[in-house]
């Protein structure tokens, strides 16, 4: 074995956890010795991924559910013993609703990503206006767009199937993916398959009628699948598994510098918000658009520019339970969604004792809630009673409910979710190109290529892996630069590799 190169991790979210379980898992089979560290800023672990436990039941802060078709591809479950956790969504419960006209209006049968692909569907909902219907159709005979060139998911839906398709259904189902205001969003960087669908069969219902087809045979289950413990479980187990690698809590990164020995062969240097310093061989930047826009200012200000233009939206889940006697409806179905121009704060909401009945006990009901819409800003800076008194009151205008909730919890996040504006992968391209000098240093997060936790995993994993690769080209020429350095070159003693939670 050779000597030890140090990497840092910064960002101690599903992304960066998974990096560094990755980077100590393959260095050890590669025989490369490695010593990493992982900075994180909180006082927890899992960034967005988080599960409070509280009288029998599951309560996701965050996410709660993950895209079964997108697991496969990162393998990491398996590797952390975790497939036997993995729970469908309800068999029993498979229907969802849309608010129409103040009403529960089921999901047309056949709807997959945009509208019903069958014919039968889409001619009865009563979602759909006779000229919302006869709009949708067009899309069968309409010409493809030629070119590549990116668009909003609204201009696309709008194009082929007409505004009331995506007003009423589209971008309500788009949205409960990616969060409220959808329709705003890049259809190469959130449904590249929409595109494809649309070169392939000329048209988006066809398009989707063949999709369905591939991927009943490909994943006959459920689509969601999520893990019974909650998914903290994940961030545990990742955790749990390091056996070198070093974690640091409350370690709020906020300064990255470049230290060079020649063109190719570099060092960078951390410096925490306590003064502390950290030197590094390479870098995995896991933390969000924006901290990382902040880090990379004086090192790669273009970088810095173009990932300061990638916003977040914020989110706000309001979680309520009852009892089950409180609770009379008797439709059946996991929860639903809330179209824009119903003109409600509540967009969406998730029946979890329907869905995920492990996550409630048998006498309670619980509905996971989704605020939103243009007052959302407004919304996080008001009190928990409020908006809890909110939420009862939007969810028994739709569902029949008596009295008050015996659980409530709201959870804000300022910063939820990335927003992929139209052009939003280019963006990412120029991003990593700016970075082409800095080798070691690695882009990985929700805010490029994927924002769901399948997706973390993935761009985790790939970021550990360019890292290694990036060590093993440079073994053959150069010693670890960080471990060779001088000491005095330091401003201040770097951190103590023994030391945990600053
Ligand atoms: C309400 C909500 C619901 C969601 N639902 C789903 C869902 O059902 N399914 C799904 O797949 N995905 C869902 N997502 C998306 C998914 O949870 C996130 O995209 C994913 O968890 C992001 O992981 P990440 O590690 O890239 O970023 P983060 O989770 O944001 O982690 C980044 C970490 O970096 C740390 N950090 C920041 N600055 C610094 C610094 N200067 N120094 C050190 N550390 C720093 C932060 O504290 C944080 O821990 C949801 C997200 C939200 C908000």
């Amino acid at each position: 074995m050779g000597q030890e190169w140090r990497v840092a991790i910064v960002g101690g979210g599903v992304t960066g956890l998974t990096a560094a379980y990755q980077l100590e898992r393959e260095a050890t089979t590669r025989g490369i010795r490695i010593h990493g560290t992982l900075f994180e800023a909180a006082g927890r672990l899992g960034g967005k991924v988080q599960t409070e436990r509280v009288g029998g039941f599951l309560l996701e802060e965050g996410p709660d559910s993950l895209l079964a078709r997108k697991i496969p591809t990162t393998g990491i479950l398996v590797d952390l013993g975790l497939t036997e956790q993995l729970v469908e969504s309800n068999p029993r419960e498979r229907g969802a609703f849309i608010v129409h006209r103040g009403r529960l209006e089921r999901l047309p049968e056949s709807t997959l990503l945009v509208a019903p692909y069958r014919l039968g569907p889409l001619l009865t909902t009563r979602i759909l206006s006779p000229w919302g219907k006869a709009r949708a159709l067009l899309d069968l005979v309409l010409p493809p767009r030629s070119g590549d060139a990116d668009e909003s998911l609204a201009a696309m839906i709008s194009r082929r199937l007409g505004r009331e398709v995506a007003d009423r259904l589209a971008i309500p189902l788009l949205a409960s993916v990616y969060g409220g205001g959808s329709g705003e969003l890049s259809v190469l960087a959130t449904f590249p398959e929409l595109h494809q669908l649309e070169q392939k069969y000329r048209s988006l219902l066809r398009g989707q009628r063949m999709l369905s087809q591939q991927r009943r045979s490909i994943q006959p289950g459920s689509p969601f699948v999520t893990l019974r413990g909650g998914l903290h479980t994940l961030i545990d187990r990742l955790s749990g598994a390091f056996r070198s690698t070093e974690v640091i809590q409350n370690a709020d990164v906020r300064e990255l510098r470049v230290l060079t020995a020649s063109t190719d062969h570099r060092a960078y240097q951390l410096r925490l918000a306590d003064g502390r310093d950290y030197l590094a061989d390479a870098v995995i930047l896991a933390t969000p658009a924006d901290t990382t826009s902040r880090l990379l200012r004086d090192v790669a200000p273009g970088t810095a520019a173009v990932l300061a233009e990638i916003d977040y939206r914020p989110a706000l889940v309001v979680s309520v339970a009852y009892e089950r006697r409180q609770v009379t409806c008797a439709l059946s179905g996991t929860g639903f969604l809330v179209p824009v121009d119903e003109r409600r704060t509540l967009i969406a909401s998730t029946w979890v004792s329907r869905k995920w009945p492990h996550a409630s006990p048998l006498d309670s009901t619980l509905f996971r809630c989704y605020l939103g819409g243009p007052s959302i800003t407004d919304l996080l800076a008001r009190d928990d009673t409020d908006l809890v008194a909110l939420v009862c009151s939007e969810l028994s205008s739709l569902v029949d409910i008596q009295g008050v909730p015996k659980l409530a919890r709201v959870y804000r996040w300022s910063s939820g979710l990335p927003r992929y504006a139209p052009g939003h992968l280019d963006r990412v391209r120029r991003a990593e190109e700016g970075l082409r000098e800095f080798p070691g240093l690695v882009l990985a997060g929700a805010a490029y290529r994927g924002i769901g936790v399948p997706d973390c995993l993935r761009q985790g994993q790939e970021a550990a892996r360019s890292v290694l690769s990036h060590l093993v080209s440079r073994q053959r020429s150069f010693h670890p630069f960080a471990t060779s350095i001088r000491p005095d070159f330091c401003l201040s003693p770097p951190v103590n590799p023994g030391c945990h939670g600053a």
